[in-house]
C-alpha cells in the first residue's frame, strides 16, 4: 500500500495528530515525484561533494557543482555572495510568495574517512563530512528543484529561492549573508540537517559568541632581569582563573570553553604576547550578552592585576533558533507521509558495524519518527540560528547515520557516502518539497507562520555577532 493511502485510512480511522488530512494536492505529489525523478542526480551531488571534502570558504569545487547543476535546470543563478566567492543565490519564479531554502556543503577537518563501517581514512589527516553536509547541500536544492518546476508548469506561484550557505563549521557563512540582508526577500525559509534520528524540529540550539582573548606584556631574561618583564601568559593565567570562578555563577543553561593558542615561545623569555580563544553559549542569545560582558570585564581585572594590556577581539556568533510551530506541525505532517527510509538488511548491518566499533548499542537505524512534544534540547549552535531571526524558519533532520554514533565523527562520514546517506537524503527532499508546497497552496498556512514568528520575536531586531568588516577567506 502507498503511503498516501496508509496516511488517509488512519488520518479518518486513528485520529492521528496530522494537520493536513486532506489528500496531497497534485503540486505535492509532483514535486514528490520530481524528487524521486533526480534522485540519482542528487546523490551523485552529495557523493562528488563528499569526496571533496572541502573546508569552510574553500568549498569552490563543491558549490561550484551545486550551482552549475541549478544553472542546467534553469535557475538564474548568482556565485560570489557577501564576500564569499563559495556563496551562492539561485532563484526561480516571480512575486509571492517568495520561499527560501538552504544547503551547507562544508567538511570538517580531520575526520576523513572510506564509506564502510570501520575506521579508515580515505586521505590520511584530510577533511570529511562528519556533520553530512554533502547531503544537506545537495537534498534542499533537490526540494528547490522540485518546486522550481512546479512553478514552470503552472501548478505553483511565486518565487523560490535557493541559498547556498558556506562555512557552517566555522566563520558561519549565514551570518554574513544575514548582515547584509541576502534573506530579507522571502517569507519563510527552509533548512535541514543530517541527524541520527528524523523529525520536524521542534528545538532551538545555543547562542553563541566567539571571543579571542589577546594579552600583551613586556619580554625580559627570565632568570636575570625578571623585575624588567610583565607576563602576557600571567595575564592569560589570571583571565582563565576569572573565566573559572564566574563558572560557579552562571546559569546551568550557559555552557564557556577555551583553549590557550599562544602562550608565548620559550621559558626564559617573559612572553609579551598570549592569547585565549573562548566561545560562550546558551540557549537564550540575551544570556549569552551578559556572559560577554563579564568575560570583558575578567580580561581588564586580569590585565589590571598583572600590569599587561587585554583586548577582547569578536570574531564571529550565532543567535539561538527561533522555532516555528505552525511549520513544525505542517512538516511533521509530511514527513510522516513520506515515512522513514527502507533500509535493507546490509545497510542495517553496515550501521550496527559502526555501533559496535563506537561501543554504542547495536540497534541499526532509528526508524521512527521523533514527536513534536518529545524531543529534548542538545549542546551545539547553527549559524540558521541567525536567519531564523529575520524570516521564520522551519527545519528538519532526517536520520543518515546510525542511532547514537558519534558526530563530528568518522561513523558520520561513512554512512553519508553510501546508500544509508542517499536514502536519508530523499526523505529529506521530499518532505521539504511537500512542505513548502502548503505554504505556496495555503495563504492561511504561511500566515500563521508568519504571525507565530512575529510573535515570538517581539520588538527584538536582529543584529549579528561580527566583526566589521569582510569575511575571513583563507589566505591559501
Ligand atoms: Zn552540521
Amino acid at each position: 500500500m502507498n503511503r498516501f493511502l496508509t496516511a488517509l485510512a488512519c488520518g479518518a480511522l486513528c485520529a492521528l495528530p496530522l494537520v493536513t488530512h486532506a489528500a496531497p494536492s497534485a503540486a505535492k505529489r509532483a514535486a514528490v515525484a520530481s524528487v524521486e525523478t533526480h534522485a540519482a542526480d542528487l546523490s551523485g551531488l552529495s557523493d562528488k561533494i563528499w569526496e571533496y571534502a572541502e573546508t569552510a570558504l574553500r568549498e569552490h569545487k563543491s558549490s561550484k557543482v551545486l550551482a552549475d547543476y541549478a544553472e542546467q535546470q534553469g535557475f538564474t543563478v548568482t556565485r560570489g555572495v557577501s564576500g564569499m566567492p563559495t556563496a551562492f543565490i539561485a532563484r526561480f519564479g516571480n512575486g509571492k510568495p517568495a520561499i527560501g531554502i538552504m544547503g551547507e556543503y562544508d567538511a570538517l577537518p580531520g575526520v576523513s574517512q572510506k564509506a564502510i563501517p570501520e575506521k579508515s581514512p580515505l586521505v590520511e589527516g584530510a577533511a570529511g563530512h562528519g556533520c553530512g553536509h554533502n547531503m544537506f547541500g545537495a537534498a534542499s536544492l533537490g526540494a528547490a528543484l522540485a518546486i522550481k518546476e512546479q512553478i514552470a508548469a503552472g501548478k505553483l506561484k511565486g518565487t523560490i529561492v535557493f541559498y547556498g550557505t558556506p562555512a557552517e563549521e566555522a566563520v558561519g557563512g549565514k551570518s554574513y549573508m544575514a548582515r547584509d540582508g541576502v534573506f530579507n526577500e522571502v517569507d519563510v525559509m527552509f533548512a535541514w540537517h543530517p541527524g541520527d534520528e528524523s523529525m520536524a524540529d521542534m528545538t532551538t540550539s545555543q547562542a553563541m559568541v566567539d571571543l579571542m582573548v589577546e594579552f600583551k606584556g613586556q619580554s625580559a631574561h627570565a632568570a636575570s632581569d625578571p623585575w624588567n618583564g610583565r607576563s602576557a601568559l600571567d595575564g592569560a593565567l589570571a583571565f582563565m582563573n576569572g573565566v573559572e570562578m564566574m563558572r560557579e555563577h552562571m546559569r546551568s543553561s550557559s555552557r564557556v570553553h577555551y583553549v590557550v593558542v599562544d602562550g608565548g615561545d620559550v621559558p626564559n623569555v617573559i612572553p609579551d604576547h598570549a592569547k585565549v580563544w573562548i566561545w560562550a553559549r546558551d540557549q537564550k542569545r540575551a544570556e549569552v550578552d551578559a556572559l560577554y560582558a563579564r568575560i570583558r570585564k575578567i580580561a581588564e581585572g586580569a590585565a589590571l592585576m598583572t600590569e599587561t594590556q587585554s583586548t577582547v577581539h569578536l570574531q564571529g556568533g550565532s543567535w539561538e533558533v527561533l522555532v516555528n510551530e505552525p511549520g513544525a506541525k505542517l512538516m511533521d505532517a509530511n514527513l510522516r507521509w513520506i515515512g522513514s527510509p527502507a533500509y535493507t538488511a546490509d545497510e542495517e548491518e553496515f550501521a550496527k558495524k559502526i555501533q559496535s566499533a563506537t561501543k554504542v548499542p547495536a540497534v541499526g537505524m532509528e526508524r521512527k519518527i521523533r514527536a513534536l512534544n518529545d524531543q529534548e534540547e542538545e549542546g551545539g549552535s547553527t549559524d540558521v540560528g541567525d536567519v531564523s531571526w529575520i524570516v521564520p524558519t522551519v527545519t528538519l533532520t532526517v536520520a543518515t547515520a546510525p542511532k547514537a554514533a558519534p558526530w563530528h565523527a568518522w561513523p558520520v562520514v561513512a554512512t553519508g557516502g553510501m546508500s544509508i546517506g542517499h536514502k536519508g537524503l530523499v526523505v529529506a527532499s521530499k518532505t521539504l518539497a511537500a512542505t513548502m508546497v502548503d505554504l505556496y497552496e495555503s495563504p492561511k498556512a504561511l500566515r500563521e507562520v508568519r504571525s507565530e514568528f512575529e510573535k515570538r520575536r517581539g520588538d527584538v531586531v536582529f543584529k549579528a555577532y561580527l566583526p566589521d568588516g569582510p569575511p575571513p577567506l583563507p589566505k591559501d
